[in-house]
This record gives structure tokens, C-alpha cells and sequence, in this order.
């Protein structure tokens, strides 16, 4: 497998060089230089593969021989470990439910699938690879979850003390193992100013193997494509297909489209935002003007300048018309959002999140247009995340899944330091080096 940069698409790296440096020097973003279209036998089989199976074929197919098959299916098998169940609400509205893992949000499939290619291509360094993450709260989980037990491969967590709430604190600091949790006394910003430093400081970078968790590492786009194959094969339809995908950085409309090319039967694409809405007026007007983010109640999605928005360009060749032709855009504010939930439930019975709402209420839009599709929303997030927003709403209590509720009984471990970088330093090179 060959990736390039969207900056240049003449030069090439592999697999390996990709996933380990995260971005291109050039500020770019790595994409596969080709997406194969899957055999036609893959798509008429479908309904027997199961989602490790089906994920396992679709990444065979990406990587070429960038991988031995034995490895691959390892690798496969240690990421695809939970389920993605697809329920109906009625006829032509269906919701993909992509919050099983352990920190109940869809990123869990992208930091376990990262986590995983990254230790296989660590295998055979001497020293160990120290991932450094700054997080406000939810990412942290994630890849605290997604990496813990990894072969090779240590994660060093920096969180706000006091800015993140006591379930999100716990699902970074009660780990142990590889994880290690550091509990800065400052902001998210120091957070993530004490990492960007490190990631400069040649002497840091001489003594230890440093490297990032980034949210655009193609590592993580790949196992998202793998869910919208798992969406399908659970349909029963011949009407045209839609996938609603509530977006912020647009990493999962993004994965969305790499199905598509690789030969997914999917008409249109619906992106979701809040009141961030650059893409969806981008869509509309022509015009793409990025912004300072505002805060809403579906806040995983409050995003001013998207990132991934370079590799949708780059999919259409730039084109503005091809584009808006596969992908039809709707924002919604957190009014609309607030009715949206309690519309689910009242209608439905069911309890979805504010970013499935936001999904919920584009798919409403688009199908007054195009009223003979089948709509898929991604929920995004288990409904407990955001229960005080919910059970306004809906008048009931979200229950919070165990694997999330016993944590608050664990003991936190953490180790306080100040926003002065060459402590963090000194810390790190005690430990690491
Ligand atoms: C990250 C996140 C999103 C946005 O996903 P993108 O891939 O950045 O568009 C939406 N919902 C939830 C719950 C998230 O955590």
C-alpha cells in the first residue's frame, strides 16, 4: 500500500511510515493512493461474513501486501472486539449504534485498531514508543482504552485537574499498566502546549521515542469504513441507502466515503453539524470560510476549521459539484437538537445522544427531499455521556453501562504536575529514558 500528502501527490510513503509519523512534513494529510473497488462476490456474500470477517477482507484489499495475512487477521481480531448493531426506529429510519466500547463513543474503533498497528510496527525496536495525548476529556478514554496492555508501547495522558468530569477522570486514571495518567494543574490548552513542546525538544527526542495519538492518523479513519460494510450487510432494502453521519472533523463521513469507493451500494452521504455548520454552508454556497468554534450541547462536534475536510477535497479532485452531488449537508442549533431527542423518544422509544439527534433531525430534511431512501443515522455516543442534556429531555434516567459505572469505585492514580516544561521534561526522562 502507497499513501501520499494532499499537499503533494507525487511522493509516496508506505503503510508503516504513515501510520508511525501520523502527518506528512508538509501539513498535509496521508491518503491511500488507491482504494480498490472489492470483488463482487464480497457484496453478494456479505450477509455471511461475520464483522471481524468482513473487516478483515476490506483491509486486505487496502493494504495490499503491506501486511502478512497471519498478522493482519491478528490484528484484526484484537480491534474488532466489540459489535456495531444496527436498530430500527421505523420503515426508512434506521440507527447504527457505534457506542459498545469501553468509552462508548465510536472512537474506540480508531484507537484500538491505531493502537494495534502501531505495536506491530514497533515489533523489533529496542526501545519502547512513549505516546503522548493531551485531551480535554473524551479522546483521552479512548485511547487510554484503545492502547492499554499494547506490546512496545507506553501512553502518557496529560488532562486539566478539575476540567473533566469524574467518570472521564476515572477512565484515564484507574488503568494502570501501560497507561499513565499526569493531572495538570492548569487548562487543556497548557495540556496541549506541554506535548507540542516535547514533540520539539531534540534532546527529549534523542533519549526517548516519542509520538502522538492524532486524531488524523489514517490508522484511525481505516476501521471506521469497516462499520458502514457491517451497517449494510444488516439491511433489508432495495430503496436507495443514506448514511447520516453527525460530524465535527469529519473523520467519520470521511470513512464513509473511502466504502463507498471501495464499492459500497451508497447513494448520498447527509452530514449532521451543529451550529458550527462550515461544511454544510461549504456544500450549499460554494464557499468554505473556517471559523472559531461555538460551543453547543453536542460539544464532540464543536469544530471551527474540520480537518479532515482536505481529504474530502482531495477525493473529488477539488470539485465543488461532485461533491454536493454525493453529500448533502444540514445544520441544526441546540434548540432543534433539544426537541430532536425528545421527538426520538416520544415517537420511537428511544434514547438517543445530542449528536445522534442532530443526525436524526438532517435525515428528517433530506428524506422530505428524497422521500424513497433508507436513511442510517451513526449514533455516536451512548446517551449516558450526555445525561443531564438527555433526561431533560426525555424525563427519565439514562442508565450508565456498567463498564462505565463500576469505574467509579476504582482508585484513581495520577501523578500532579505544574505547567512548567522542564519538570514535564525531567519527569518524562526519569521514566522513559
Ligand atoms: C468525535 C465525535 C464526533 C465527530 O466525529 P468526526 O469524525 O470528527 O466528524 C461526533 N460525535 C461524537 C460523540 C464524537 O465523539
Amino acid at each position: 500500500m502507497k499513501l501520499y500528502s494532499t499537499n503533494n501527490s507525487q511522493e509516496f510513503y508506505s503503510l508503516k511510515e504513515a501510520v508511525m509519523k501520523g502527518l506528512p512534513d508538509d501539513n498535509g494529510l496521508f491518503m491511500p493512493k488507491v482504494i480498490p473497488t472489492l470483488p463482487k462476490k464480497f457484496f453478494t456474500d456479505l450477509k455471511n461474513y461475520s464483522f471481524k470477517d468482513l473487516s478483515f477482507e476490506i483491509c486486505k484489499h487496502l493494504f495490499q501486501n503491506a501486511i502478512p495475512e497471519k498478522d493482519l487477521s491478528k490484528i484484526i481480531n484484537n480491534s474488532i472486539t466489540f459489535p456495531a448493531p444496527v436498530v430500527h426506529l421505523d420503515e426508512d429510519k434506521s440507527i447504527l449504534e457505534l457506542f459498545h466500547g469501553p468509552s462508548l463513543a465510536f472512537k474506540d474503533f480508531g484507537a484500538r485498531f491505531m493502537s494495534q498497528l502501531m505495536s506491530y510496527f514497533n515489533q523489533g525496536e529496542k526501545k519502547e514508543l512513549v505516546i503522548l495525548v493531551a485531551t480535554s476529556g473524551d479522546t483521552g478514554g479512548a485511547v487510554a482504552a484503545g492502547f492499554l496492555k499494547t506490546k512496545g508501547i507506553k501512553v502518557v495522558i496529560l488532562y486539566p485537574s478539575g476540567k473533566v468530569s469524574m467518570l472521564q477522570e476515572k477512565q484515564l486514571t484507574t488503568l494502570g499498566h501501560n497507561i499513565e495518567a499526569l493531572e495538570v494543574d492548569g487548562t487543556f490548552d497548557d495540556c496541549q502546549a506541554l506535548v507540542k513542546r516535547a514533540f520539539l525538544d531534540e534532546e527529549l527526542n534523542k533519549r526517548i521515542r516519542l509520538s502522538s495519538a492524532n486524531s488524523i492518523n489514517i490508522a484511525r479513519l481505516i476501521p471506521q469504513s469497516f462499520y458502514y460494510f457491517e451497517a449494510y450487510k444488516q439491511l433489508e432494502t432495495k430503496k436507495d441507502v443514506a448514511f447520516v453521519i453527525p460530524s465535527g472533523n469529519f473523520g467519520n463521513l470521511t470513512a464513509g466515503l473511502f466504502a463507498k469507493r471501495m464499492g459500497l451500494p451508497v447513494k448520498h452521504f447527509v452530514a449532521a453539524t451543529n451550529a458550527n455548520n462550515i461544511v454544510p454552508e461549504y456544500l450549499n454556497k460554494g464557499t468554505y470560510i473556517s471559523r472559531a468554534s461555538v460551543p453547543t450541547i453536542s460539544n464532540a462536534m464543536d469544530v471551527g476549521a474540520p480537518s479532515n475536510f482536505a481529504r474530502m477535497l482531495d477525493l473529488y479532485s477539488l470539485q465543488w459539484n461532485g461533491m454536493r452531488e454525493e453529500i448533502k449537508g444540514y445544520s441544526f442549533n441546540d434548540d432543534a437538537t433539544r426537541k430532536g431527542i425528545k421527538e426520538v423518544f416520544d415517537k420511537y422509544n428511544y434514547v438517543i445522544d445530542p449528536h445522534g439527534a442532530v443526525g436524526y433531525l438532517a435525515l428528517k430534511e433530506f428524506q422530505k427531499q428524497y422521500s424513497n431512501t433508507k436513511g442510517i443515522i451513526l449514533e455516536t455516543a451512548h446517551p449516558s455521556k450526555f445525561n443531564k442534556e438527555v433526561e431533560a429531555q426525555i424525563k427519565k434516567k439514562v442508565n450508565i453501562p456498567t463498564r462505565l459505572s463500576e469505574l467509579a469505585s476504582r482508585k484513581k492514580v495520577a501523578t500532579s504536575i505544574g505547567t512548567d516544561f522542564d519538570s514535564f521534561k525531567s519527569l518524562l526522562q526519569k521514566k522513559y529514558s
